[in-house]
């Protein structure tokens, strides 16, 4: 099956919703999605919607991947940390629009899947780690730019102290029916919010899963 049709269509789509960001395009047209879904739903890897994988998680919907990415404000220097690796899309996505991504996930078998992806894309500049996000990535810490990719019932304490000076992190903050996807900058000791869009993630939870 070609994929091809789909994704122009896909970009199109994108660009109506407002992502103008050429390079977040590219890297939209250039990672495979259809390598991150189940094969179940390999023939809808270019709609744009979430759509389940293992654990009963999901790959976010193309426009919020799109969305957060362009907010994120990337450059090639920047160092960056994804809580919530799922399927490795949007890990994918950043670690072609900066230098280098961490990213943790809480199920192992996710994380072992993630890990396959990144290697067969030759997607060297990704490290991952099983843990609970929630706690950061201490011995990395201070990043540049955090997103977070599971929905918060408040701005994660230790997250949003491992940020660097200036840095601005991406968190979906609210009840788990809708969240708001919450941008904090960080300037010295203050940080700053402000909402930047209604959306609907799986929930960020504690601590790292027993099984799977
Ligand atoms: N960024 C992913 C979206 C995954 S859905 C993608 O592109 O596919 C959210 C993910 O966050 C799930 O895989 C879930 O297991 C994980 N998650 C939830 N709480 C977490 C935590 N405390 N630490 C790490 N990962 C977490």
């Amino acid at each position: 099956m070609s994929f091809e049709a789909n994704k122009i269509r896909l970009i199109m789509e994108l660009r109506r919703e407002g992502i103008g960001d050429r390079d977040v395009l590219s890297a939209i047209e250039r990672i495979p999605r259809e390598l991150f879904v189940p094969e179940p739903f390999r023939d809808r890897a270019y709609d744009n919607t979430a759509l389940p994988i293992s654990q009963g998680q999901t790959i976010s919907q193309p426009f919020v991947v799109a969305f957060m990415t362009q907010a994120l404000q990337l450059g090639d220097r920047t160092k960056v940390l994804e809580v919530g690796t799922g399927s490795g899309y949007q890990a994918a996505i950043l670690s072609r629009l900066c230098r280098r991504v961490y990213t943790i996930e809480r199920y192992r078998s996710l994380l072992q899947e993630a890990n396959r992806r990144f290697e067969a894309l030759r997607l060297y500049n990704i490290t991952t780690r099983l843990g609970d996000g929630n706690k950061g990535w201490p011995e990395q810490a201070p990043f540049e730019r955090i997103m977070v990719t599971a929905g918060a019932e408040a701005v994660p304490r230790e997250l949003a102290g491992q940020l660097a000076d200036g840095g601005i992190m991406l968190v979906p903050v609210g009840p788990r029916e809708e969240q708001q996807i919450v941008r904090v900058r960080r300037d010295g000791d203050d940080f700053a919010r402000d909402n930047l869009l209604p959306v609907r993630f799986v929930p960020l939870v504690d601590g790292v899963a027993r099984a799977g």
